[in-house]
């Protein structure tokens, strides 16, 4: 009797389960990929915060007062609405009426994406190597809303490189930036089914090194926003879970080398010296 395709289908994925080669890594957005420049900074998602707050609850204030570094944008909502007055319960109930409201916006602005914002040394270099990696799926876990992550990725010229179908996990999809990480793995898995050899998540701050823990993923910290190699390596050793892998921080995404090696996909010649961390 012939082997139905749902038969060879099924061998297939048991095969790849008792042998993952594929290496899932997540990208932070803003600080890890990209930065704000100039005296317009992240100028259109500062612009939608601020038009959202006015639409949906009649305020005339913005994101800036007070910090966003690693917050998800519904935390930003959160956090920026209680301190111009509104209650948590209140801002809540109306969520998805801001986040619409905040996708509308910069949907209808695009064009002002590039303004203030340009990609990180190095990201390009290393989008395009993943990207033509064989063993490496790729997607982006950020707390901006789905949207707006992927018309900053198409503005900058790059989401192209993302791996098709595009995943990930959103600040449109939770609030905790830990729940995004295995939310964009289990997204991932639904089109490269067989689990994943290793999984990385790679951010700016502090709460994606303790997202990638929560995750039960690698976390590589990188120093292109504004936090330190110290910050992000020690709130690696804060967390309470048990991480499965040391923090890895680097100073910038722009070494390929070192880059692939830390992932466990290292292409060195015999006779160079192999500088992988052990794990
Ligand atoms: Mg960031």
């Amino acid at each position: 009797m012939d082997t139905s395709l749902d038969e060879i289908q099924c061998l297939q994925e048991e095969e790849a389960m008792a042998n993952p080669r594929l290496v899932l890594i997540t990208f932070d957005v803003d600080g890890t990929l990209i930065r704000s420049i100039g005296d317009k900074a992240n100028h259109l998602h500062k612009r939608a915060f601020a038009h959202a707050f006015l639409e949906v609850f009649g305020i005339s204030g913005n994101c800036d007062v007070l910090p966003c570094h690693g917050k998800t944008d519904q935390m930003i909502i959160l956090d920026s609405l209680e301190y111009y007055g509104i209650p948590r319960p209140r801002v809540q109930a109306k969520m998805k009426e801001v986040m619409v409201s905040m996708v509308n916006y910069f949907r209808e602005n695009r064009r002002d994406i590039g303004k203030g914002l340009e990609l990180l040394p190095g990201v390009r270099n290393l989008l395009e190597t993943l990207s033509s990696h064989p063993d490496v799926v790729f997607g982006l876990v950020t707390g901006n809303l789905v949207e707006i992550g992927w018309m900053k990725m198409e503005g900058l010229g790059v989401r192209h490189l993302f791996t098709r179908p595009n995943f990930g996990g959103f600040g449109s999809d939770h609030w905790n930036r830990g729940e995004l990480v295995n939310l964009a793995a289990r997204r991932a898995s639904k089109s490269f089914p067989g689990g994943f050899k290793l999984r990385a998540h790679v951010g700016d701050t502090p709460a994606d090194v303790r997202a990638a823990h929560f995750g039960q993923a690698l976390a590589i910290g990188v120093c292109t926003g504004v936090f330190s190699n110290n910050d992000l390596e020690s709130s690696g050793r804060e967390c309470r879970a048990i991480p499965p892998f040391p923090t890895i921080v680097f100073p910038n995404l722009a070494n390929n080398n070192n880059f692939l090696c830390a992932v466990g996909l290292c292409a060195f010649k015999q006779n160079q010296t192999q500088i992988c961390p052990n794990f």
